[in-house]
This record gives structure tokens, C-alpha cells and sequence, in this order.
């Protein structure tokens, strides 16, 4: 219910990262929730950026800490069921932060084994 009120979509001068609008609050927000303030936001909808609830509730009962990763050529996504957003890691953050996965670990309360699976995945 919290994301009903949400545009989502890219903005440009950020080189095209993921952003939403709060229509509430009138601000714009990363997609990890952290407050888009730099600069004013260049807003370029893109629907498919909002978490895909249907869909998740169509999938056949997944387990509470099942991750879901989505690669984006400027970063990944990592998901769980029981979050409504998204986390976002840029390649940059991967590259020199060794500890990026125990970050989103301890973001979606989930096990590093969830994280690994996920980024094999889903299969070994
Ligand atoms: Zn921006």
C-alpha cells in the first residue's frame, strides 16, 4: 500500500538510474529509498521499474527469503517478498566494496547463501 502513490522511472542527469517520484511527500527518491536531493530530478517515466507485485503473487508460494536479482548494465537490484523496493548496488559499489554483499544482507534480513544462490541463478 505504501507504493501506490509512487511513479516510477530513470532519471536522466543520474545516467539514467532508477528513481521514483512520491506524490505524497512531492520528492523523489533512489530506488533504495534514499532521497534523490543533488539535483533536480530530470524525470523520465519508466513503468517497469515498479516492484511487480502481481506477479510475485502469481509465482507458486516462494519462500520468505527467496532474492530475486535484477542486473541492469548500471547495477543490480536485489528484492525480497516481504520488501516493497528495491535495493540498488551500482557495478562501481560491487566493484570496490568487498562487504557489498553483507550489506543487502543485513537490508533484506536474508542469508549470504540466499544472496549467492540468487547471483548463480537460482541454481548451482
Ligand atoms: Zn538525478
Amino acid at each position: 500500500m505504501t507504493s501506490e502513490n509512487r511513479v516510477y522511472g530513470h532519471c536522466r542527469t543520474c545516467s539514467g538510474l532508477g528513481v521514483y517520484m512520491d506524490q505524497d511527500r512531492k520528492a523523489c527518491f533512489f530506488l533504495n529509498g534514499n532521497p534523490h536531493i543533488a539535483h533536480p530530478v530530470d524525470f523520465f517515466p519508466d513503468g517497469s521499474l515498479a516492484p511487480e507485485k502481481s506477479k510475485l503473487e502469481a509465482d507458486s508460494a516462494p519462500n520468505p527469503g527467496t532474492v530475486k536479482i535484477r542486473v541492469t548494465d548500471a547495477g543490480s537490484y536485489y528484492s525480497n517478498q516481504s520488501m516493497h523496493d528495491e535495493i540498488f548496488v551500482s557495478v562501481q559499489d560491487e566493484n570496490e566494496d568487498p562487504q557489498s554483499d553483507l550489506t543487502i544482507v543485513k537490508k533484506l534480513g536474508v542469508d549470504v547463501k540466499d544472496i549467492l544462490t540468487a547471483q548463480n541463478g537460482g541454481s548451482s
